[in-house]
Parts: C-alpha cells; sequence; structure tokens
C-alpha cells in the first residue's frame, strides 16, 4: 500500500522530528506484528485482549507522555501523537490505548497527589492498570452538568450510587476515573473525579459490552456503583468541587487527539483508494483515468492537506502550552467532520467493494462515525466556538 505516512508529501513539522519519528516507526511495527493479525479476533470478541495491553506497555507505548520517575517514557503530546497515528495508520482504531494515554494518565499527573502518581502511573504504564473515564449518564451527555452519580461521605470512604454508559475501555478497564456529584446542591461546583480501582472494590458492576456499529474492537460498557465504597484518599485534586475545572482543563487534550485519529484515518483512506482506482478498471480504463476521479482525489487531496497543516499547527501549540480550548473544539470538529467526508467519498470509489466488510475502507466508514459524537459532539464544539466570538 501507498504510505499514508507520507502521501500528502508534507515536509514532516519540528515536533514530530528525531525521537518522535522512530517511536511512530517502532509503534507502527507494534501495530501491524501484534494487532492487525489478530484484529478480526478482537472485533469478532469486541475487545482486545489484556495481554495486548501488557505488550503495548512492555513496548514503551502506554504513558509515552508521563514523566520516567512514574515509570513513562518523559515525551510530550507528540509523542502520543506519534503513536495514535501508528493506529490509524495501520487500521486498528479500536485499539483503546490512545484514551488510556492521553487522557486518563494526565488527569493523575496533573491533579494527583504524590502518593496518587506513584502508586498509579508506573502500573498504568505497564498496562497493569487499564484506564477509563466515565463521565456520560444515561441522562447527562452533552449537559455534564446534569451528572446524577453521587458520592458520599462516609468516615474515610465515599460511598457511590449511580450509573455510566458508553464508558470506552469499559469492561477491560480495573482503573475508571468517575465523575461524581459530591455536594449536588452546588451543580458544576459540587462536582469532584474519584478513581476507582474495580478490582478491589464492591458494589461495582459492569453492565452489557454495547452493541455498536463500528469500532467494533473497542469494548464500551455501562457501569453500575450500588453503594460502591471507595477510599476518600482516591479523589483528585486537593478538595472536592474541583472536578468541573479539572474536566475543562483536560478536554482540549481529549479533543485534539480525536483529530489526531481523525487526520491518521484521512491519510489511510487516500493512500488505500489512490491504490484501488489505479488497478481497478471500468470501460477499458483505470477508474483513476476518469475526470471525475481525479477531480475527486484532488479536492480530498487538498482538504486532507489543509487538515494535516491545522493539526500540526495545533499540536505545536499544544506542547508550547498556548493551545486555547476554542481552537481545540475547531480541530475535535473540523477533523472529525473531514474524516467522515473523505472516507464516505473513497468508499464511493470503491464502488460495490467498499460496501463490502472484507474492504477495509468497509471498517473505516463504521469507525469513522463515533468521532463527530464522543469527546463532546460536534454540535457542542460549535457552541464552544460560537461563544467565544
Ligand atoms: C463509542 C462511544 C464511546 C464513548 N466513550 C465515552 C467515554 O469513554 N467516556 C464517557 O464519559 N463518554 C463516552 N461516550 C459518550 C459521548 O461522549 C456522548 O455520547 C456524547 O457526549 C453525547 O452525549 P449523548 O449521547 O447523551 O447525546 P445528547 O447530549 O443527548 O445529544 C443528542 C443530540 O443533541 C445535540 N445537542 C445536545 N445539546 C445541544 C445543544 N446545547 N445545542 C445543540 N445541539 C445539542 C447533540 O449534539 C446530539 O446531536 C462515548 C460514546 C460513544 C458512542
Amino acid at each position: 500500500m501507498t504510505n499514508p505516512a507520507e502521501i500528502l508529501g508534507l515536509p514532516k513539522p519540528a515536533w514530530a522530528a528525531d525521537e518522535v519519528g522512530m517511536l511512530y516507526d517502532m509503534a507502527h511495527r507494534f501495530m501491524s506484528e501484534e494487532i492487525a493479525p489478530r484484529y478480526d479476533e478482537f472485533e469478532k470478541n469486541e475487545m482486545v485482549d489484556r495481554e495486548c495491553w501488557l505488550k503495548a506497555g512492555a513496548a514503551g507505548l502506554l504513558c509515552a507522555s508521563m514523566p520516567e520517575e512514574y515509570g513513562g517514557s518523559g515525551g510530550t503530546f507528540a509523542h502520543e501523537s506519534a503513536i495514535i497515528e501508528a493506529i490509524g495508520h495501520v487500521g486498528v482504531d479500536g485499539f483503546g490505548i490512545g484514551l488510556h494515554n492521553s487522557i486518563v494518565a494526565p488527569y493523575i499527573l496533573h491533579y494527583g497527589s504524590e502518593e496518587q502518581k506513584k502508586k498509579w502511573l508506573p502500573k498504568l504504564a505497564t498496562g497493569e492498570l487499564i484506564g477509563a473515564i466515565a463521565m456520560t449518564e444515561p441522562g447527562a451527555g452533552s449537559d455534564l452538568q446534569g451528572v446524577k452519580t453521587r458520592a458520599e461521605k462516609d468516615g474515610n470512604q465515599y460511598k457511590v450510587n449511580g450509573s455510566k454508559t458508553f464508558i470506552t475501555n469499559g469492561q477491560l478497564a480495573n482503573f475508571i476515573i468517575i465523575v461524581t456529584k459530591t455536594d449536588p446542591e452546588k451543580g458544576a461546583k459540587g462536582t469532584s473525579l474519584i478513581v476507582v480501582e474495580t478490582d478491589e472494590v464492591e458494589g461495582f458492576e459492569r453492565g452489557r459490552n454495547l452493541d455498536k456499529i463500528g469500532l467494533k474492537a473497542n469494548d464500551t460498557s455501562e457501569l453500575f456503583f450500588n453503594d460502591m465504597r471507595v477510599p476518600t484518599s482516591n479523589l483528585l485534586g486537593h478538595e472536592e468541587g474541583q472536578g468541573f475545572v479539572q474536566l475543562m482543563q483536560q478536554l482540549p487534550q481529549e479533543r485534539l487527539q480525536i483529530g489526531t485519529g481523525a487526520i491518521a484515518m484521512v491519510e489511510r483512506a487516500l493512500a488505500l483508494t489512490i491504490d484501488y482506482v489505479k488497478e481497478r478498471k471500468a470501460f477499458g480504463k483505470a477508474i483513476i483515468d476518469f475526470q471525475n476521479t481525479q477531480f475527486k482525489m484532488a479536492e480530498l487531496k487538498t482538504e486532507a492537506t489543509i487538515g494535516r497543516v491545522f493539526y500540526n499547527d495545533c499540536v505545536a501549540r499544544h506542547i508550547d502550552g498556548g493551545l486555547d480550548p476554542v481552537t481545540a473544539s475547531m480541530a475535535k470538529y473540523w477533523l472529525s467532520d473531514l474524516q467522515g467526508k473523505v472516507v464516505d467519498e473513497c468508499l464511493q470509489l470503491h464502488g460495490g467493494y467498499g460496501y463490502m466488510n472484507e474492504y477495509p475502507i468497509a471498517r473505516m466508514f463504521r469507525d469513522a462515525r463515533v468521532q463527530r459524537i464522543y469527546g463532546g459532539t460536534n454540535e457542542i464544539m460549535k457552541l464552544l466556538i460560537g461563544r467565544s466570538l
């Protein structure tokens, strides 16, 4: 296949030089050798084996941006980007290590006490702990202030009651950050993040592994808390009520990493489709010889180039600490919309074969759709951008 990493022919950004490039190559090799050959089995089982998480940890692909003193590799978001891009370029998008690495672990690094960091980050880096973040509830998705899960202090424990849904890594995760209300009267100011180590807790129950239209290799689940007892020392932050601020501070990176997956899939879709339209013939010539195909591919390549340049700039700004939440929302919404458009147009150029599951573009079509929904829907992104005008 044409190389998706080089399909746009752009120079590498400064942040992707040297060891970031080496990490990309290593992650690409790992995904091609360890995950891709078994991916059909993982889709059928609706989750990736725990053993693969441990292997990813041993290969240095977990917690790449966490400091070395806590078991990480001491990198930046550029390193996380390299890993997520490799996942997208190989086409194993259901392997949920992006969320573990660049969403769950950073909450511990930024808001955890020294003791919490020493206790949890090294195990997240080996894959002994698999991370998830549980915000969404059956009655509260876009409107997170409506979260009802209640954590009541009882001595040196919290008694947690409530339920969550659509939680990525929900079957495998044994380390879950839960968005709770510690003081429901105070609304957003009564929201707190509490960590649950599910191997050690009573009153925790996993619901169904939800039947999705795409990202089949990822386990996405309901979670239930029935008088679940969690030590008060598992609160993130020095005091209760910090949860909403913590979420708002971390959402830009979550949104940017959705953009990472989007641009990587766009590049893979283009690479696959260029190969396909050169091979496939109709009316005595290759599909690429029709002017419609050339115009379509020219449009898609142009938009992908614009998307990649924008993405690279967002990463550069994020590494310097200057990526504002509004621009991160733009990246999430625009790149995931672009992903949906490119994958749809590329499927069309595959004709009937594009609709067959054995062709990778079919899986990409199913996997791409959710990118416009999770991490805050694209409508919510526009709301946030609109408010800044
Ligand atoms: C595969 C998958 C994985 C997920 N992983 C996680 C996870 O790991 N952790 C987690 O906490 N959550 C996760 N989610 C949940 C996801 O973040 C929510 O589904 C999403 O935020 C939308 O919430 P909702 O489903 O309740 O939709 P709703 O909030 O009910 O929205 C329904 C529709 O109304 C629109 N809408 C809502 N409010 C407004 C408004 N003010 N203005 C305009 N339009 C509006 C929305 O854009 C949407 O189109 C996941 C979801 C999926 C499908």
